[in-house]
């Protein structure tokens, strides 16, 4: 069975005093024991949440980092460094990444394969934008990402997948939980045909776009959506609700 997993990517926001407040909140919450949670704070915030965390089953995130190990790339984040930190996770892909920094499928591609091989797990994100999903291109989309990647990685064993479709992130409109079954079947059927069977049901695909505590109970019965990756929300105390809406 693939082990739930929620992931909290708080972009760019937050503060000394409100990350102080999440990470606080989720230190004195009684979590189950059968969840993976991983926080995405700000980077200038990994260190300090990477202290501050005190759950076993809480760990840390990079929002992004960069395919090379040191050098002169002036801002960049090296994955090597998130590793010294104690920072086993890191996002790519996230669809501000793509859109707003010009992000490739291929670039995003080779980044996670770098990654990996420095010994990072990765969020790898997908999804189609509205005009895609009028077009009804979703599948051909979000095929095309993972393709990328699976031309590049073939052992998958340290990919979370999650699915975000752009039209769903920060607007309160949630992909249904239905709509989101049937993406996220297909998504494990392209990934069986990538890197085969095994692996395929193997790797867990999150669900993310506008997650939030009143929502993610009623994807509760969807056997493809093993968890959420949740923006807005999981910078409220309503991310531990999201957490414990399995039990
Ligand atoms: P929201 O939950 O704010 O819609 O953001 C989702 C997201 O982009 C997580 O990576």
């Amino acid at each position: 069975a693939r082990t739930f997993f929620v992931g909290g990517n708080f972009k760019m926001n937050g503060s000394k005093e409100s990350i102080q407040t999440i990470v606080e909140n989720l230190n004195k919450a009684d979590l189950p024991s059968n969840v993976e949670v991983v926080l995405g704070p700000p980077a200038p915030y990994l260190a300090w949440t990477v202290e501050h965390n005190k759950q076993k089953t809480v760990s840390v995130s990079a929002q992004n980092c960069y395919d090379k190990v040191s050098g002169a790339y002036t801002g960049e984040i090296s994955p090597v460094s998130l590793l010294d930190l104690g920072v086993p996770w890191v996002i790519l892909g996230h669809s501000e990444r793509r859109t707003i920094f010009k992000e490739s499928d291929e670039f995003i591609a080779g980044k996670t394969k770098f990654a990996l091989e420095q010994g990072l797990k990765v969020i790898l994100c997908i999804g189609e934008t509205y005009e895609e999903k009028q077009a009804g291109k979703t599948l051909e989309v979000c095929t095309r990402q993972l393709k990328a990647v699976t031309d590049l990685v073939k052992d998958w064993k340290d990919i979370v997948i999650a699915y975000e479709p752009v039209w769903a992130i920060g607007t309160g409109l949630a992909a249904t939980a239905d709509d989101a079954q049937e993406i996220h079947h297909q998504i494990r059927e392209y990934l069986a045909t990538a890197i085969g069977a095994e692996q395929a049901e193997a790797t867990r695909i999150l669900y993310g776009g506008s997650a939030n505590a009143k929502n993610a109970g009623s994807f509760k019965d969807k056997v493809d959506v093993d968890g959420f990756l949740v923006g807005g929300a999981s910078l409220k105390p309503e991310f531990v609700e999201i957490i414990k809406s399995r039990q």
